[in-house]
């Protein structure tokens, strides 16, 4: 038998998110169920529920940053028993047998990973929903260990904001003596300072706002550029290996590319469309300059950050809401008021109207 659930659901692109029942399936062989403790609020959310890239399906349930307990298991599960903590990040399946998947890859699925939510079950045809909600089924493939001594809160976004940023530092090959900057202070950029710093990068954060450089310091970085200053970032010229740009909305990535060193790469893992202004290639073409992408990252990659984490004692910088501030935290969002990543309490559910 399905369950019912509670959760909060956008209805259109305008509308207020708001309470929703809905279904959760029956277990297959090889799920788990979730009841869910903590879910990260992404700025993907706000994208996906306001329809920012086209493909909304409404109702939507958003959230893809999930801690919670395991509270049943399928007859096939062996990796997790009731009472385990477990994550959830952005995808609960992909096909399993394309090249990607063949590489731990399920985030490039020749076929097309299943997202969290807003997605098509493979198996069923119906519509995935996320994380603000009680409860979640998901196949035990893609659900993640949390290792003993991470606090769950804390560790929420690290299953979209930390492996997002996480994985271009990793495939970039930052370590000690790397030079990396990061664009944008939110929840992905203050995980990439944590980061770089932990791996032993020497960080710089180009910031849009001066009052962030305290902050920016405590989490990681060495210094701080004021993006909108161009004597500051003339300051810059040349100088780093590796830019994870972080902006969620169309801005000018020409300011960054004469900071990178000769042969230096800037991955976006922000802004997901076409560039306003568009990219000039000669200053890329004259030095070996690379700009690239990188999405979330794969389940293994996953799990290997989170286990680094739990040794290194890193989890996000959250502020707990209750789910019916849910759009007063999107507005706030909005003005980049976030100190670093909002975090629903889902103990608030039981109090919706
Ligand atoms: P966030 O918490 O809102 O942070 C974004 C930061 O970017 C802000 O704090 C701000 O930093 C800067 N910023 C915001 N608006 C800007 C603008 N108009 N121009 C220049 N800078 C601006 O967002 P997030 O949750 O970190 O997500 C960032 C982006 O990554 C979103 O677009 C999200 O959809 C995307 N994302 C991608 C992946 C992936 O797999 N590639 C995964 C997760 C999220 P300052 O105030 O310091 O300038
Ligand atoms: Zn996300």
């Amino acid at each position: 038998m399905s369950t019912t659930v509670r959760g909060y659901a956008a209805f259109s692109a305008e509308e207020p998110l708001a309470p929703f029942d809905f279904e959760r399936r029956r277990l297959r062989d090889d799920d788990v169920a979730i009841a869910i403790l903590y879910c990260g609020i992404c700025h993907s959310d706000l994208h996906n529920a306001r329809n920012h890239w086209g493909n909304a399906t409404y109702p939507m349930v958003p959230g893809h940053e999930i801690i919670g307990r395991v509270v049943e298991v399928g007859p096939s599960v062996t990796r997790f028993k009731v009472g385990d903590a477990a994550g959830v990040g952005c995808m609960v399946d992909s096909c399993g047998h394309c090249a990607a998947c063949g590489q731990g890859l399920e985030q490039y699925c020749e076929n097309h990973a299943t997202y969290t939510y807003n997605g098509v079950d493979l198996q069923e045809g119906t519509t995935t929903y996320g994380g603000y909600s009680e409860r979640i089924v998901v196949s035990q493939d893609f659900v993640l260990r949390v290792p003993p001594g991470l606090d769950l809160a804390g560790a929420a976004p690290l299953l979209c904001a930390g492996i997002t940023t996480w994985s271009p530092l990793r495939h970039w090959q930052v370590g000690a003596g790397s030079r990396v900057a990061v664009v944008g202070l939110g929840g992905l950029g203050h995980m990439a300072l944590k980061f770089a710093k932990a791996l032993g990068a020497d960080v710089t954060l180009f910031s849009r706002s001066a009052a962030k450089e305290a902050d920016a310091r405590r989490l990681g970085a060495d210094r701080i550029v004021l993006s909108t200053d161009a004597a500051h970032r003339k300051a810059n010229t040349g100088r780093f290996d590796l830019i994870v740009d972080t902006v969620p909305y169309a801005h000018d990535v020409n300011l960054y590319v004469p900071t990178l060193a000769t042969g230096g790469t800037l991955v976006l893992v922000g802004y997901l469309g076409p560039l306003d202004p568009t990219l000039n290639s000669a200053p890329l073409v004259m030095n070996r300059k690379t700009v690239a992408g990188s999405l979330i990252g794969g389940i293994a990659e996953t799990q290997k950050m989170l286990d680094f984490c739990a040794k290194q004692g890193l989890a996000a910088d959250i502020e707990l809401i209750r789910i019916q501030d849910i759009n007063h935290a999107f507005e706030r969002m909005v003005r980049s008021d976030v100190k670093y990543r909002f975090v629903i309490d889902m103990a608030s559910l039981k109090d919706a109207a």
